[in-house]
């Protein structure tokens, strides 16, 4: 009969997923919760992420490209999802077919969406400079044909609750958004969350706080393990004291030492360059 050893997995706890959305929307004081699933849901895969947390309450998605916002309508039907890399005027058909959001990140787009009668939302940079419409842009823009959705900003310090930035853009937010006729403001990622109500609006964007990462040192304890990797153990054997294991001969058995082989390694995503002592864990 033919045996077959089983691959390395990565494991992903849907249930630990839909805990930390529910444990980030109550670091925030309880203000309702969208979820950051771009890049494939941080790698974890878009559809198993956005179907638990659409079935978790979460109607607020926030992708990055076009071809993604695409993917998650033919998944969730009725999500409201924001496309936040911008768009050209070639885009602008499939935005509408497909029912999304476009965030608007400049003047171009800003003149481009007064053509339709759709809802956008609106990127406001407060000094994170990465996305979004710069002050005097919010100033000379007349923006009052847009129907908009999120008035939202993104945070480039929250992950240190203490720095002075974090209240700077949050009082800018207050002032620049007061200008914009939106429905809801949003300006917490993950780490703004664990901010407070004082940060969270009408809408939070959680993304590496709901896959397991701790966004910040307020969030300790609150958020659990969501992604595990599995492998099976291939061989094991004795090496005598003084042996090395492994490529670059990186770990030496101070001792007899029993060893195991896994089958996982570099071609699975394992990184090749784990310290020495790393390669010692039974
Ligand atoms: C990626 C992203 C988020 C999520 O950020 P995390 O730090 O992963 O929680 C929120 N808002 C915007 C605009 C983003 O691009």
């Amino acid at each position: 009969m033919l045996t077959c050893t089983p691959a390395a997995q990565l494991l992903i706890d849907l249930d630990a997923l839909a805990a930390n959305w529910r444990a980030l929307r109550a670091l925030s004081g309880g203000a309702p919760a969208g979820a950051a699933v771009k890049a494939g849901a941080y790698g974890l895969g878009l559809a198993p992420v956005s179907l638990r947390l659409a079935r978790e309450g979460c109607t607020d998605f926030f992708v990055a490209t076009l071809q993604e916002g695409e993917q998650l309508r033919r998944i969730l039907p009725d999500a409201t999802v924001h496309v936040l890399h911008g768009f050209t005027a070639a885009d602008m058909p499939t935005l509408l077919n497909a029912r999304l959001t476009p965030v608007i990140d400049t003047p171009e787009q800003a003149e481009l969406w007064r053509q339709v009668a759709a809802p956008c939302s609106l990127m406001i940079d407060t000094g994170m400079n990465r996305l979004g419409l710069r002050p005097e842009q919010i100033a000379a823009l007349d923006l009052a044909d847009l129907d908009i959705d999120l008035a939202m900003s993104h945070l480039a310090c929250a992950d240190e609750p203490d720095h002075a930035m974090n209240a700077r853009q949050r009082t800018r937010f207050l002032d620049l958004a007061a200008k914009v006729q939106a429905r809801r403001r949003s300006l917490a990622n993950s780490a703004g969350a664990c901010l407070g109500p004082d940060y969270a609006f009408d809408l939070t964007r959680p993304g590496l706080g709901l896959y397991g990462g701790l966004p910040s040192p307020l969030a300790a304890g609150r958020i659990a393990p969501v992604v595990r990797a599995q492998a099976p153990v291939l061989q094991v054997k004795t090496i005598a004291a003084g042996e090395t294991v492994g490529y670059g001969a990186t770990w030496q058995a101070e001792r007899e030492t029993r060893i195991a082989t896994l089958g996982i390694g570099y071609a699975d995503g394992y990184p090749a360059g784990f310290p020495a002592r790393t390669h010692g864990l039974s």
